[in-house]
C-alpha cells in the first residue's frame, strides 16, 4: 500500500508540464505505480482543459496564446491511456515496454522497472559502488538535472544528513526506513532542509530513484568529514 505521494502542487505542475525532466520522471514513474495519483492527475488534466475552454478566445493576447499552445503540446493529455509523455526526455520510445526489456540486474539481482523508467533504460549509466553496500547508476537526461538509481543492499545505512536543496525519492523495489517512517514500492518522498534523517535498510534491500538539486549535507559525527566530498558521492 503506497502511503507517500507527490503533493497536489507537484501533481498539478506535472500535468501542466511545468516540472523539470528529472522531477517529471519521478512523478511519472510514481503514477505508473499509483492508481490513486493517476486518478488525481486525470482530474487535474480535466480541470486545466476546462480552464482553457472557458477562457474567451478574444481575450488571449499573443503571450497567452503561446502559453496555451505550449500547454497543449506539452500537456499530458491522454498520456495515461495512450502512452504519450509530455516531457522531452520521456517523449521517446513510448511504445509499451516488453517485460524483459524493463529488467535491470545488479549484484546478481533482477529488478523490473516501471514503464516510465524502463523507457529511459538506455540513459542509465554504469553502476558504481558508493560507501558501504550502496551502488549508484546515473540517469543522463541530457540536462543539468541529477537523477540516479540508488541501490542499498540489506542492512545498509546512509549517515545522518539533511538536504541543501530538494530531493525526490521514489522506492522502485524493496523497503527502507528512517526516523519518519518505513517506505516501500511506489512511495515517493519530497525531502528538503527540514528533514534530517538516517535512511537504512534492514532485512530487505531497496532500489530507489533519486533526484536532487544540491548535494547532501552530513550532520553527525565523523560523517561530517564527507561534506566536502558529498557532491562526489551524491551527484
Ligand atoms: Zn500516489
Amino acid at each position: 500500500m503506497i502511503k507517500a505521494h507527490p503533493t497536489d502542487a507537484m501533481l498539478h505542475a506535472y500535468v501542466a508540464g511545468e516540472l523539470n525532466s528529472a522531477s517529471a520522471l519521478v512523478v511519472s514513474t510514481h503514477l505508473d505505480m499509483c492508481p490513486h495519483c493517476r486518478r488525481m492527475a486525470n482530474a487535474v488534466e480535466e480541470e486545466l482543459a476546462c480552464e482553457f475552454e472557458s477562457a474567451p478566445a478574444a481575450q488571449l493576447d499573443g503571450d497567452d496564446m503561446h502559453l496555451m499552445l505550449d500547454a497543449i503540446f506539452s500537456s499530458s493529455a491522454s498520456k495515461f491511456d495512450t502512452e504519450v509523455s509530455p516531457y522531452p526526455a520521456q517523449a521517446e520510445a513510448q511504445a509499451p515496454v516488453k517485460p524483459k526489456d524493463a529488467m535491470i540486474t545488479l549484484e546478481g539481482k533482477r529488478f523490473q522497472l516501471p514503464r516510465s523508467l524502463a523507457n529511459q533504460k538506455h540513459r542509465i549509466g554504469p553502476w558504481s559502488k558508493m560507501m558501504g553496500n550502496m551502488w549508484r547508476a546515473p540517469i543522463n537526461l541530457g540536462t543539468d538535472e541529477v537523477a540516479n538509481l540508488i541501490y542499498m543492499d540489506r542492512a545498509t545505512s546512509v549517515p545522518e544528513h539533511t538536504h541543501r536543496g530538494t530531493e525526490l525519492q521514489l522506492v522502485i523495489n524493496g523497503v527502507f526506513k528512517d526516523e519518519y517512517g518505513s517506505y516501500s514500492d511506489g512511495d515517493m518522498l519530497v525531502l528538503d532542509h527540514t528533514h534530517q534523517h538516517t535512511p537504512e535498510t534492514t532485512d530487505e534491500d531497496c532500489l530507489i530513484l533519486a533526484v536532487m538539486d544540491a548535494p547532501l549535507h552530513f550532520t553527525s559525527g565523523i560523517s561530517r568529514l564527507l561534506n566536502p566530498f558529498s557532491s562526489l558521492f551524491f551527484r
